[in-house]
C-alpha cells in the first residue's frame, strides 16, 4: 500500500515537473537576434523563412563577404549577362518556384539544345530533332534503358516531393539523414553510401548505358563521374528531363529578393570566429549568447547573437571560420569541394575537332562527354542570355555566339583554339562548384552546438539550388521548434501515414 502511494507521488511530480517545463517552453522569451552567415540561396531563403516563422520582431543579420548570391552569379559578355553558377531550376523545385512568385519574378523556359555525347574520337550518342528518330535511336543503343531511367527517376522525385508536406504541416529534422530517411526511408539513406554507379547497376542499368549517358549527366552537372552518391546522382539524371527553367534577369534575383522580403539586415562583411558568452540579464539571471567576430572595410567588430545559422560550406577553402571554446570541439569538416571551370566565350565553335569537317555544320550544340582521359573539357554549350534579347540588341553581323565551357582546369590558349575556330570575348569563372562526393558519405551534422545550424549539410547529399531552399526551411522550423521546445515537431517517425490522416 504504502508503496503504491509512493509511486504515484513520484508520478504526480514527475507529471507536474514536465507541467512546468511546458508552460515555461511555452513562455520562453522569442529569440532577439539571429545571424544568418552568408547571403546564397541557402543564406537569404533562411532569413526569408526564419522571419516567416519567428515574427517580425527578431533581428535578423545577415553577413556575406562577397556577392549576394554566393554561387548564383553572372558575367557580362558583349552586353548581355548571362548564368555564370546555379544555372538550371527543375520544374518539380516548389520552393524556387513560390519564391519566384512571391517576389513578382518571372521564369525563363530554356532552349532544348539538341544533346551530342563525345567520347574524344566520335560521338557515341546524337539527339535528333525528330521525335521518333530520337525514339529508334534509344532504343537502339541503349533497349529500354532510356524509359526505365525516366521510371527510376519519377519514382524518386516522387518520394523527395513529400518533404514540402512535411513542411507545409511544420515539421523538421535534426540531421540529414532523418530528413531523407522522412523522405524516402532505407531506400534514400541506402543511396548515399553507394555510388550511382552501383545504385542503377543493381537497378539493372545495362553498363553501356551508364557509361555513355549517366557519365555525361554526372560531368556536366557535377564535374565527377559516376562515382558520386546515388542521392546526389539521381538529381543530377533529374536534370535531364524536360521543363527546365531559370529566372529571368538572373538566378541570384531571387537571393536579393529574399533578401529585401526578409527584412533582414546586410553586413558586407567576413564572419572570422564564434564563442559561446555568458551575460548577465537585467533581472540578475544569465543568458548564453554566441558571440561572432567579423571584419569590414571599417576594421573588426563583433555582435551578440542567440542563435546563428551558417549558410556556406564550412570547408577550410570556402568559409575559414574558428569555432572558439566549444566542448566538444565544432569539427570544421575539411572535406574538399570539386574545382570546376566555367569560361564564357563569344565566338564560333570548331565541328572538325568534333571529326565533322568543313563545311560540315554540328547537328548538335549541346556537347557532353564520357570519363575520357584525353579530353580537357567536360561540357560545352550555347547560352542565352538571362534577359530576352530584343531583335536590335542582338549581333547578326556574324553567327559568333556564346559558349559555356565546364572544364576541371582552366583552359589553355591552344585548348580553345582546338574548341573554337575564331572567338573575341573570353571570361573565366573558377568554383569551388560543390563537394568531391564520396561513399560511403559521412553527412556532417545540422546542429553544432545549443543553438549554431549548418544549413549546407545538405549539400553533401546533393548540392543544388533547392536543395539549399529545402535545408533553410528545415533549420526555420528546426531553431524555432528546439527554440520553444517543440518537440513533437522534430523527427516525427512515419509522417506519410500521419499526414494521410491530418488532411
Ligand atoms: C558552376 C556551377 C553550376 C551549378 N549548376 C547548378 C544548377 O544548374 N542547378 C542547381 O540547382 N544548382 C547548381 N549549382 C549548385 C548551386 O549553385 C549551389 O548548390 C547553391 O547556389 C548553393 O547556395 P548556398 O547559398 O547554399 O551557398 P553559396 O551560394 O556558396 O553561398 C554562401 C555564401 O556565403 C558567403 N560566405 C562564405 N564564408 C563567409 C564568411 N566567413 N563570412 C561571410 N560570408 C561568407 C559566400 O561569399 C557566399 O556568398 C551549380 C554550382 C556551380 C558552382
Amino acid at each position: 500500500m504504502q508503496r503504491a502511494a509512493a509511486v504515484t507521488l513520484v508520478l504526480t511530480s514527475v507529471l507536474l515537473c514536465s507541467l512546468r517545463a511546458a508552460a515555461l517552453q511555452d513562455l520562453r522569451h522569442p529569440p532577439n537576434r539571429i545571424a544568418v552567415v552568408g547571403a546564397g540561396i541557402g543564406g537569404t531563403s533562411a532569413a526569408y523563412f526564419l522571419r516567416q516563422k519567428f515574427g517580425k520582431h527578431v533581428q535578423i543579420d545577415i553577413f556575406e563577404k562577397g556577392e549576394v548570391g554566393g554561387r548564383l552569379s553572372t558575367v557580362e559578355i558583349e552586353g548581355n549577362q548571362y548564368e555564370a553558377g546555379g544555372s538550371v531550376i527543375h520544374p518539380l523545385n516548389l520552393h524556387m518556384k513560390t519564391f519566384v512568385k512571391d517576389l513578382g519574378l518571372n521564369p525563363l523556359s530554356l532552349n532544348d539544345n539538341l544533346v551530342g555525347i563525345y567520347n574524344g574520337d566520335e560521338f557515341v550518342f546524337q539527339e535528333s530533332e525528330w521525335f521518333l528518330i530520337n525514339v529508334i535511336k534509344m532504343l537502339w543503343h541503349y533497349g529500354l534503358n532510356f524509359l526505365r531511367m525516366h521510371m527510376w527517376v519519377e519514382d524518386i522525385l516522387d518520394k523527395f516531393m513529400r518533404i514540402y508536406r512535411y513542411q507545409t504541416f511544420d515539421y523538421s529534422f535534426s540531421s540529414t539523414g532523418s530528413l531523407l530517411h522522412a523522405m524516402g526511408g532505407n531506400d534514400f539513406t541506402t543511396k548515399i553510401n553507394v555510388t550511382i554507379d552501383e545504385a542503377m547497376q543493381t537497378a539493372g542499368f545495362s553498363e553501356r548505358f551508364i557509361n555513355d549517358i549517366v557519365v555525361a549527366a554526372m560531368r556536366v552537372n557535377y564535374g565527377q563521374g559516376v562515382k558520386v552518391n546515388g542521392f546526389v546522382g539521381a538529381v543530377s539524371l533529374a536534370g535531364t528531363s524536360s521543363g527546365l527553367w531559370a529566372v529571368e534577369g538572373g538566378n541570384k534575383a531571387v537571393c536579393s529578393g529574399l533578401l529585401y522580403a526578409s527584412k533582414a539586415q546586410m553586413i558586407s562583411g567576413t564572419v572570422t570566429s564564434v564563442q559561446e558568452k555568458v551575460r548577465p540579464t537585467k533581472s540578475g539571471e544569465t543568458v548564453r549568447l554566441y558571440e561572432i567576430n567579423y571584419e569590414t572595410d571599417k576594421g573588426p567588430a563583433l555582435d551578440m547573437y542567440d542563435i546563428v545559422i551558417f549558410a556556406t560550406p564550412l570547408s577550410r577553402e570556402t568559409g575559414n571560420v574558428k569555432f572558439i571554446g566549444f566542448d566538444p570541439p565544432i569539427n570544421t569538416y575539411t572535406r574538399p569541394y570539386y574545382q570546376m571551370v566555367a569560361t564564357f566565350v563569344h565566338g564560333r565553335l570548331n565541328p572538325s575537332f568534333f571529326g565533322c569537317p568543313k563545311p560540315c555544320q554540328l547537328s548538335v550544340s549541346e556537347i557532353l562527354t564520357t570519363d575520357e582521359p584525353k579530353l580537357f573539357f567536360h561540357s560545352i554549350g550555347p547560352l542565352s542570355p538571362v534577359k530576352p534579347v530584343t531583335e536590335s540588341g542582338t549581333s547578326k553581323a556574324s553567327d559568333m555566339r556564346v559558349w559555356k565551357v565546364f572544364s576541371p582546369e582552366p583552359l589553355k590558349d591552344e585548348e580553345l583554339r582546338l574548341l573554337f575556330e575564331s572567338y573575341d570575348t573570353v571570361v573565366v569563372k573558377k568554383w569551388l562548384a560543390y563537394p568531391i562526393y564520396v561513399t560511403p558519405e559521412k553527412l556532417p551534422p545540422i546542429i553544432l552546438h545549443r543553438a549554431i545550424y549548418y544549413l549546407n549539410s545538405i549539400e553533401w547529399a546533393a548540392s543544388a539550388m533547392e536543395m539549399s531552399a529545402i535545408s533553410a526551411k528545415n533549420i526555420a522550423l528546426l531553431s524555432y521548434h528546439r527554440w520553444f521546445g517543440k518537440d513533437g515537431q522534430i523527427d516525427q517517425e512515419d509522417l506519410v501515414e500521419r499526414l494521410k490522416s491530418e488532411l
